[in-house]
């Protein structure tokens, strides 16, 4: 019997997600693509992938930030091998201008999101005694944004997550990574201007932005048995913009 691996990817209606979803559905794996708002989205994406890739593949909506909606979500989904964190909201402002209502928002998507996502997956994972997680941070979190301190404190408590939750499952067989990604072309980066995008540009090594691709190419190597002994890591995937 061919047993094929299931995986969920957070936030895959757009960006970096559909491209994970993508790459994962090519490979053979069953895909789970969570969304929060972009339903029309989510769903053809998940129509695409099963037809081009005969692979079973959903769209589940949750949002999660939200315990009980990622405690459904769970509950209707059920077990899982690989999950993906990459659900994630930023925006650019002052620290001083910094409201409560949003640095609430960022840590409870970017950081509360994940920790939900993890407690619900883990306990088939350890009773299987195998399983992959991997959370999708940023550069920022490793080295800090001026202008985006509430986006970085939530990537850098990702890392910090991370690292502590892969020392206590690693004797369960379950390995938890992360990725930091650099600048990588997708909507969230539609607030910045041609002359910032320019500016990153020139200030990335490579010479490029990074595409969603590839980030969807480092998660599938994280999630595979080429990185078998590979944990607790924070994989940048940045053109060289953070070395
Ligand atoms: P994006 O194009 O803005 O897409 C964001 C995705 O997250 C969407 O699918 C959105 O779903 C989902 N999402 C947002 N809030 C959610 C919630 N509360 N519950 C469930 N899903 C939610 O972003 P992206 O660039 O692909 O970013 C993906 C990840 O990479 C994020 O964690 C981001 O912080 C990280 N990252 C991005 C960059 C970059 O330069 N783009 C750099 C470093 C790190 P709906 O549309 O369905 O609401």
């Amino acid at each position: 019997m061919i047993i094929i691996a299931r995986v969920l990817i957070t936030g895959a209606s757009r960006g970096i997600g559909a491209a994970t979803a993508a790459a994962f559905a090519e490979s053979g794996y069953a895909v789970i693509i969570n969304f929060n708002n972009s339903k029309e989205k989510a769903d053809a994406l998940a129509y695409r992938l099963s037809s081009e890739f005969g692979v079973e593949c959903r769209a589940v909506r949750a949002d999660v930030s939200n315990p009980d909606e990622v405690r459904a979500m769970f509950a209707e989904i059920g077990d899982i091998d690989v999950l993906i964190n990459n659900a994630g909201y930023s925006s650019q402002m002052l620290f001083t201008d910094i409201t409560d209502e949003e640095w609430q928002k960022t840590i409870s998507v970017d950081l509360s999101g994940t920790f939900y996502c993890c407690r619900e997956a883990l306990p088939s994972m350890i009773r299987k005694k195998s399983g992959a997680i991997i959370n999708i941070s940023s550069m920022w979190g490793e080295v800090g944004a001026s202008c985006e301190v509430h986006y970085s404190a939530a990537k850098a408590g990702v890392i910090g997550l991370t690292k502590a939750l892969a020392k206590e499952v690693a004797p369960s067989g379950v390995r938890v990574n992360c990725i930091a990604p650099g600048v990588i072309s997708t909507d969230m980066m539609r607030g910045f201007d041609s002359e910032a995008i320019s500016a990153l540009t020139e200030e990335t090594p490579l010479g490029r932005l990074g595409t969603p691709e590839d980030i969807a190419s480092a998660a599938l190597f994280l999630a595979g048995s080429k990185a078998a002994f590979i944990t607790g890591q924070t994989l940048g995937v940045n053109g060289g913009f953070i070395i």
